[in-house]
């Protein structure tokens, strides 16, 4: 194969050329060391950089202040689930959950099942999660208030972030952080599994605010415990080397190539409506999400029906257009439009689904 896909891929998802030709061009012989990244120690010097460059670009790309951490946790978004209600409730208090799709509610459901006292706040479950909830109120007693910012399968996001009224905000970043900047200072806790907007699978970014440390109960599993992996440096036991090196690897080009989030929330912008712009004129596309929901990241729409849905996607991989099938959950289409999917991967499938509209009716 000579030819690199149109990868619009949920997840895990395209990684930015460059960053790809950096590992291939270094495998073999990482920093002059005649090892790979992926034979050396993770107590060497050569690792130390690797890790600390890696944090030092998400604490510059992300503006954090002292008071955040930056921890690298394996068992991706998944394990974030039950390790936020287990660490960080406060005893004999609430937690908040606002549920917007599959995601909020795997986490609600982590809560759940430790007992806690789970208060689903705000959902959109009403119209099968089409739409961002507005109405809600947070317990003032709350621990905090969990939210999924940006929902992967339906394809919706959240374009202010709610107001919790002092309690401190964790979020689900997952498939939107790095997308845009952010005022990290509400958030008691952000997390995000790797594999849409990072790197590789595997791992997840977890940042993480000094106060909320200090709520880790000391009878938790040694591994289960922020506090473990906050003061060994993300080091406690062998962490997932590649990944984190690859995660570096895509910062730096966030950083030095891109210029920043500023400008990657432009691009990611003028990507997204390019596509939005097809389906609002267009008489076979239907986006899923409601217009003021809708996200950047994942861009949902159906066709009249299965049959020239089916078409549709044969008729894209067949012209270098991969990963466009929708979750299994709901149906129909998705484009997801993470930082590494270029503007020209974009106005290729742009082209493409008005090639198609033109064929079919
Ligand atoms: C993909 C995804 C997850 C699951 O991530 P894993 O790393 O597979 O556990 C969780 N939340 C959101 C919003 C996602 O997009």
């Amino acid at each position: 194969m000579d030819k690199r896909a149109h990868n619009f891929n949920a997840g895990p998802a395209a990684l930015p050329l460059p960053v790809l030709e950096e590992i291939k061009e270094n495998f073999l012989n990482f920093h002059g060391s005649g090892m790979s990244i992926t034979e050396i120690s993770h107590r060497s010097s050569l690792f130390d950089e690797v890790i600390d460059d890696a944090i030092g670009r998400a604490r510059r790309l992300l503006n954090l202040g002292d008071d955040y951490h930056v921890l690298f946790i394996q068992g991706g978004a998944s394990l974030q689930f039950c390790m936020i209600p287990m660490n960080l409730t406060l005893p004999g208090r609430p937690v908040n959950y606002i549920s917007t799709g599959i995601w909020s509610i795997k986490a609600i459901k982590e809560a759940e099942i430790q007992g806690k006292d789970v208060r689903v706040i705000a959902t959109s479950e009403d119209r099968d999660f089409s739409y961002i909830p507005t109405d809600y109120t947070v317990d003032k007693q709350a621990s905090y208030l969990h939210f999924t910012s940006n929902n992967t399968i339906v394809g919706t996001q959240w374009g202010q972030f709610p107001d919790g009224r002092g309690v401190p905000l964790i979020s689900d970043m997952s498939s939107d952080i790095m997308s845009r900047p952010i005022d990290v200072r509400p958030f008691g806790l952000i997390y995000a599994g790797a594999q849409k907007n990072l790197g590789p699978s595997g791992v997840a970014m977890v940042i993480i605010r000094e106060d909320m440390l200090k709520r880790v109960p000391d009878d938790l599993p040694t591994m289960l415990k922020y506090t473990t992996v906050r003061d060994n440096k993300s080091l406690f036991n062998t962490p997932p080397t590649f990944a984190i090196y690859a995660i570096g690897l895509v910062l730096a080009w966030l950083e030095e190539t891109i210029g920043g989030l500023k400008e990657m929330e432009r691009i990611n912008k003028e990507k997204a409506s390019l596509i939005y712009g097809l389906i609002d004129n267009s008489e076979i596309y239907h986006g899923i999400a409601e217009l003021k929901s809708r996200s950047m990241m994942n861009v949902t729409f159906r066709l009249p029906d299965e049959r020239l849905e089916q078409r549709f996607l044969t008729e894209a991989i067949k012209s270098g257009i991969h990963g466009l099938k929708g979750h299994r959950s709901i149906g129909g289409c998705r484009a997801s439009l993470y930082n590494a999917v270029t503007i020209d991967s974009v106005r290729t499938l742009v082209e493409f689904m008005r090639g198609f509209e033109e064929r079919s009716v």
